[in-house]
């Protein structure tokens, strides 16, 4: 059993923190910006609960954030409140939230200099991943830290993967945000043609998702797009955010992502239809307006 610091109880760390401790037994101490939520969690699972990053990350062997973006992380791990402040030499920092390969490196850095470890570690699979404690975690950072924290990490996940040095784990999240948008564009437009030409949309999924045009978006989600049902878990607004960050980085490496930077462009128009907070299977929508 280990100490833990859980930092970010929001719709993904809330049920992770939950898998720390009764899956893997851990005696977490959890943080959250709004203080009646990290309350609640205590009350549901035990532990403890503090007033700032820093307290809570005081004396733990391993230190989980998952909060929205680059700034927010920021704001949960540096300065005087900030994690690594409270970090004991030997620690591991291992940060769940989607953000920047640059920002991975400049927490990375600063752990180091506080004698711990950092692990950029992304997850993919979603709310229902994170409440099955069956996410896929792609991790950047060195054997040794990895070693030490993947039968922890394990406690919330189906598939643990060191992918390179830090950053590697948040590109990698970038090439799985690159993939699924294209796809969820082309599962969209498919049902729309399909319904435009008249046919039972179930009878075409129920044969096509048997050849090559299967997907994971295919079988999981077609009949709430066919319904407009859009509240999976993984906002629009959240989306737009992983494909900036990607964009951003194809910027720097000279990759040529196209469809990725048209798709962001739908997502933007769901977003003034309303959609911010619906799913990323929401596209669909964007084609059936009238
Ligand atoms: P969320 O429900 O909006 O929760 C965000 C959490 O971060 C909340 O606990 C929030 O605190 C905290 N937070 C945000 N900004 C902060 C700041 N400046 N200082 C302190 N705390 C701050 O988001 P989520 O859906 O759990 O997503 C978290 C991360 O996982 C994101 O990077 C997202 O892209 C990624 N992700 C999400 C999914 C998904 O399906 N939702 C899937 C894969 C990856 P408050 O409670 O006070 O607001």
């Amino acid at each position: 059993m280990a100490k833990v610091a859980f930092i970010g109880l929001g719709i993904m760390g809330y049920p992770m923190a939950r898998h720390l401790a009764k899956t893997g037994g851990h005696d977490l101490t959890v943080y959250n910006r709004t203080a009646e939520k990290a309350k609640t969690w205590v009350a549901e699972n035990g532990g403890a609960h503090a007033d700032t990053p820093r307290a809570a990350a005081e004396g733990a062997d391993f230190v989980f954030t998952c909060v929205g973006n680059d700034d927010d992380l920021r704001s949960v791990t540096l300065g005087d409140t900030g994690a690594i402040a409270g970090l004991k030499s030997g620690a591991a920092l291992i940060d769940n939230t989607t953000a920047s390969a640059a920002v991975a490196r400049e927490i990375a850095a600063a752990s180091e200099a506080a004698g711990a470890g950092f692990l950029d570690a992304p997850v993919s699979g979603g709310q229902a991943g994170a409440e099955n404690g069956q996410l896929t975690v792609m991790v950047g950072g060195d054997q040794a830290t990895f070693d030490k924290a993947k039968p922890v990490i394990d406690s919330y996940a189906k598939m643990v993967g060191l992918m390179g040095p830090v950053g590697a784990g948040q590109l990698t999240k970038m090439v799985n945000q690159i993939c699924i948008a294209g796809l969820v564009q082309g599962l969209s437009e498919g049902i729309h043609f399909a319904k435009k030409a008249g046919l039972d949309v179930e009878k075409v999924i129920s044969v096509i998702s048997k050849g090559a045009a299967q997907s994971w978006q295919m079988e999981n989600r077609w009949k709430t797009m066919d319904e407009g049902f859009f509240d999976h878990g993984f906002a629009v607004n959240w989306m737009r955010k992983d494909l900036d960050i990607c964009t951003a980085a194809a910027r720097e490496n000279g990759a040529h992502l196209p469809v990725a930077a048209l798709v962001d462009q739908f997502y933007a128009e769901v977003q003034t239809m309303g959609g911010g907070r619906w799913d990323t299977s929401s596209l669909i929508a964007r084609l059936e307006r009238e």
